[in-house]
C-alpha cells in the first residue's frame, strides 16, 4: 500500500475502471476513490464498462462517470476486478497505460498489475479505499463517506454476509461519522426498486427448482422481456434462492441477449463455490461466485453438482 501512495501522490492523471455489470462495490469503490483524488488536485476520469445501474443512480458522482475513454493516463487503477478481462472490451486500451494498479477483496485475484493490493480479508473494496484514503491523509467528505458506505452495505448484503466483521463496523463507523446516512443509503438501494425488478423477482421465484440439494431457478430473455427488464433488474434475486432451509446453495440463471448466460451462485457455511466459477473462467468468493456460460443450464446444473458433491 505504501508503494501505491507513493505512486499516486507523485502522478498526475489517472484512469479508475471497475467491471463489467457494476454493483454497489464497484460504483462505490470507483467514487469514493474518484472523489479522494479530486481532493488532492489529481486529475481522474472514473469509468465503468458498463451504465451505472438505476439503484446507484441517486449517489453524487454518476453523472461523470464514463463508459469508455480517451486519451493518455500515468495511472490506472483496476477496482474490485479479480480478473482484468473484467473490464470486457477496454482490456486492450486499459494495458496500454504505463502503470497499472490493482485494488481488490476477491481471493481469486491473479495480481495482473505492477503494483496489487489485494485483501481477501475486507468485506469489500470500498473498506480497502477507505484504508488507503486515510494512510494517505486525504479527508474524508459527505460524498466520500456515502460512496463507499454504499460499497460495503451492498457487499456484505447489509452487512449479514461471512465477511462482515469487526473492521468492516470499524469501516462504517468511520464513514458515518464523516457524513455517511445509513438510512437513507439502504432506503435508496433497497426500497427504491423498479416494479419490474419486483415481477423477475417473482418470475425467478415462480420457476424455482429444487433438485440433488441445490435450488436453482432460470430466467429467460422472454421473461427479462416479458417485464421490460434488464439483467440490472435482478440483481439480489438470487439471495432469495438462498433463504430455504432445504438446500445450502442456489444457482441463478440469466439468460443475455445473445443467449448465452450469466450464473450467481451463493452457499452456506463451507460449501464453496469459487472453485466452480473459476472452472468456468469466472470468480468470486466461496459463498458468492459466478461466470458467463453458453450451454443447457440443466446440464451445468448436473455439473455443478458433480464438482460440489451435492446430495
Ligand atoms: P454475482 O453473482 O452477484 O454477479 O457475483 C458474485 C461474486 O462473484 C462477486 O464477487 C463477483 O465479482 C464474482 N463474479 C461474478 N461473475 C463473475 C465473472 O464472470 N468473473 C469473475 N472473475 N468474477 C465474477
Ligand atoms: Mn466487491
Amino acid at each position: 500500500m505504501k508503494k501505491i501512495i507513493e505512486e499516486i501522490k507523485k502522478q498526475k492523471r489517472f484512469l479508475i475502471i471497475s467491471h463489467e455489470n457494476p454493483d454497489g462495490d464497484a460504483v462505490g469503490s470507483t467514487l469514493g476513490l474518484y472523489f479522494g483524488l479530486k481532493k488532492i488536485k489529481k486529475e481522474v476520469v472514473p469509468v465503468l464498462p458498463n451504465k451505472v445501474p438505476k439503484i446507484y443512480s441517486f449517489l453524487n458522482g454518476t453523472k461523470v462517470i464514463q463508459n469508455d475513454f480517451e486519451g493518455e493516463f500515468d495511472v490506472g487503477i483496476i477496482l474490485d476486478c479479480a480478473d482484468i478481462g473484467r473490464v470486457e472490451n477496454l482490456k486492450k486500451k486499459l494495458l496500454k497505460i504505463q502503470t497499472l494498479i490493482n485494488i481488490d477483496h476477491h481471493p481469486s485475484n491473479f495480481l495482473y498489475a505492477k503494483f496489487n493490493y489485494i485483501d481477501p480479508k475486507s468485506s469489500s473494496t470500498s473498506e480497502l479505499i477507505l484504508k488507503l484514503l486515510r494512510r494517505a491523509k486525504i479527508e474524508i467528505d459527505e460524498n466520500i463517506a456515502n460512496a463507499l458506505y454504499t460499497g460495503l452495505m451492498t457487499d456484505t448484503g447489509g452487512f449479514r454476509f461471512p465477511n462482515t466483521n469487526l473492521n468492516t463496523f470499524k469501516a462504517a463507523t468511520y464513514l458515518v461519522k464523516y457524513g455517511a446516512n445509513p438510512f437513507y443509503l439502504s432506503e435508496m438501494v433497497y426500497s427504491m426498486k423498479p416494479l419490474r425488478a419486483l415481477r423477475i423477482l417473482g418470475r425467478a421465484l415462480e420457476k424455482l427448482r429444487k433438485e440433488n440439494g441445490v435450488i436453482y431457478s432460470i430466467l429467460t430473455i422472454d421473461d427479462f422481456k416479458e417485464f421490460g427488464a434488464e439483467e440490472e433488474d435482478a440483481e439480489g434475486v438470487v439471495e432469495y434462492l438462498n433463504k430455504s432451509n432445504e438446500s445450502n446453495i442456489a444457482i441463478l440463471f440469466k439468460q443475455k441477449e445473445n443467449g448465452s448466460y450469466k450464473v450467481s451462485m451463493r452457499s452456506k457455511g463451507n460449501i464453496n463455490v469459487v472453485n466452480v466459477a473459476l472452472k468456468y473462467g469466472g470468480g468470486g468468493h466461496i459463498n458468492a461466485a459466478g461466470f458467463d456460460v453458453k450451454g443447457n443450464p440443466e446440464e451445468i446444473i448436473k455439473d455443478i453438482c458433480r464438482e460440489l458433491k451435492c446430495e
